[in-house]
């Protein structure tokens, strides 16, 4: 099996998660996208705008028509902060021989992995997936890829991707710009505005029965 892991906070989950994630299984002939939304970012100061179990729903009901997309609730019902190591650690754990793991980041999110926990370990337990996200660069350039990630691998220029001594990958693919995202839903939201077109209708319908992101009137 080939299975792809989409981690985030999802919250909410966007049309520009759902087009990438569709977009990568098919370039890489996954047989399933896994989103792994986050309960506690490690990353974030702020927390998030809807409590997990609320963001797991939306993901559920955003992916229920698409066999090739799936959710886990590993992070979620995971106590603590949420380490992608933890769970990369997890899944890599269970593949059987032949099975491949591969982490799908957005290119902003990639930029950063220099200051994980355990990145150097993640590196040899999964290849990853870098796309591209509206305004962040169309391409992978060497000098972006943190310095001390850098050091670990070598590109390999058949694959057009870098390759490290576990013989795991970091793969580029430029996507389909789907310029949203959750930031922009929740201010949206809390505006009093219509979110339609850029969720499924689905999870437009969820937030609006669960009152979730609206503002409460200031007292
Ligand atoms: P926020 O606006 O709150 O920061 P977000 O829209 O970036 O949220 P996350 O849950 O933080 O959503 O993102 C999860 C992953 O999805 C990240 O790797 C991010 O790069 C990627 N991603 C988010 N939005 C898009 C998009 N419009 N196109 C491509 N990738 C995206």
């Amino acid at each position: 099996m080939r299975l792809g892991l989409f981690g985030g906070t999802f919250d909410p989950i966007h049309c520009g998660h759902l087009r990438s994630a569709e977009e990568v299984r098919e370039a890489f002939a996954l047989d399933e996208v896994r989103f792994v939304p986050c309960g506690v970012p490690p990353h974030r100061s702020d927390r998030p705008g809807a409590a997990a179990r609320h963001r797991l729903e939306m993901v559920r009901l955003a992916v229920a028509g698409n066999p090739g997309l799936s959710v886990s609730d590993l992070e979620v019902t995971r106590p603590g902060a949420s380490y992608s190591i933890d769970t990369v650690r997890h899944f890599s754990g269970r593949l059987a021989p032949g099975d491949e793991l591969y982490l799908i980041l957005g290119l902003d999110a990639f930029l950063l992995i220099g200051s994980w926990k355990a990145w150097r370990e993640l590196l040899t337990l999964t290849h990853v997936i870098v796309t591209s996200r509206p305004g962040f660069g169309d391409t992978l350039p060497y000098d972006q890829i943190p310095v001390v990630v850098r050091e670990a691998f070598c590109y390999d220029s058949v694959r057009f991707g870098f390759r490290n001594e576990s013989g795991k990958e970091i793969l580029f693919k430029r996507l389909t710009d789907v310029s949203v995202s959750a930031s922009t839903i929740r201010e949206l939201l809390g505006k009093g505005k219509s979110i339609r077109e850029l969720v499924p209708s689905e999870v437009q319908r969820y937030v609006q029965d669960q009152h979730l992101y609206y503002e409460s009137p200031e007292c």
